[in-house]
């Protein structure tokens, strides 16, 4: 579905729901230049992201993990949210919008003023020494030198979910939780196919929420998980349904 029509339906699905959850991937954030790994642009391109962002290699050759962490937060440090995360945003300030579960690792959610976002695959705000535990912000390194060492010259390793790596048991938990007791959720900008993330709509679709999708392309879900897509970009779509909302709200 594309146009008017499905904009109006999925700000009224929104606004008869109770409990809203926003399931977001790399696709958000390709509106503020962050690319994703696959389709156009995407790093894959440049990089095999399962060999570099491979734990195996961050600790066996880190110097060469950096040279793709090197390349995405670089893009990632200067990236503002964009029209999408904004509406997010404003969809919890009209109390529709119960939490985000986000595959992403940009920390653009919480710059666009979301409360309650759980990051599935960490947050690269901050680095870690996995030899003594010191933390940093990104934000005090300029990336021009890598890889970025701790006091003690280790290699430091993002806060993120590397290939390999298991999600945070917490962060595991309670997006599973959110899953289940949804009755609506939006599933924005991923292509849903990377697991344990990918089962999250179909937990909610079993648990008999009603499921919406925001992609320019159909995906592996599409139809079959997802009730229905609305096709085209996320900072595009998401503001007009969110204004709708807010109209329909207005009105009751
Ligand atoms: P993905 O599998 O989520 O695929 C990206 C999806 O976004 C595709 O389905 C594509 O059609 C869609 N898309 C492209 N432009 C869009 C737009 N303007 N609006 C809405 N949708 C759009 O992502 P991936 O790139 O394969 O990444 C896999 C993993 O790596 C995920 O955990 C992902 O979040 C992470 N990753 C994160 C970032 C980030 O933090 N911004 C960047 C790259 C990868
Ligand atoms: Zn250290």
């Amino acid at each position: 579905m594309t146009g008017e029509e499905a904009i109006k339906r999925a700000a009224r699905d929104i606004a008869k729901a109770k409990r809203v959850v926003a399931f977001t991937g790399a696709g958000i954030s390709v509106e503020s230049e962050i690319a994703p790994f696959r389709g156009k642009g995407g790093l894959w391109e440049r990089y095999n992201p399962e060999e570099y962002a491979h734990i195996s290699t961050f600790r066996n050759n880190p110097e060469k993990s950096w040279q793709m962490l090197a390349d995405m937060l670089t893009h990632i440090k200067k990236a503002k949210p964009n029209p999408a995360h904004r509406a997010l945003a404003e969809l919890e300030k009209l109390r529709k919008l119960r939490c985000i579960i986000t595959q992403n690792v940009d920390n653009l959610h919480q710059k666009a003023g979301n409360t309650s976002v759980i990051d599935f695959h960490g947050n690269t705000r901050w680095l870690t020494c996995l030899e003594c535990g010191r933390k940093y912000k990104l934000d005090d390194f300029s990336l021009e030198e890598i890889p970025p060492r701790c006091e003690c010259r280790a290699v430091l390793k993002p806060d993120a979910v590397f290939f390999g790596e298991p999600i945070p048991m917490d962060a595991l938990r309670r997006s599973q939780e959110e899953a289940s007791k949804c009755d609506l959720m939006l599933v924005i900008g991923t292509s849903a196919v990377i697991q344990p993330a990918a089962s999250l709509p179909i937990i909610a679709k079993r648990a008999g929420a009603t499921v919406i999708e925001i992609n320019p392309e159909p995906t592996p879900i599409t139809g079959i998980v997802s009730d229905y897509l609305i096709e085209g970009k996320a900072g595009e779509v998401l503001p007009r349904i969110v204004e709708a909302v807010g109209k329909i709200g207005i009105r009751k």
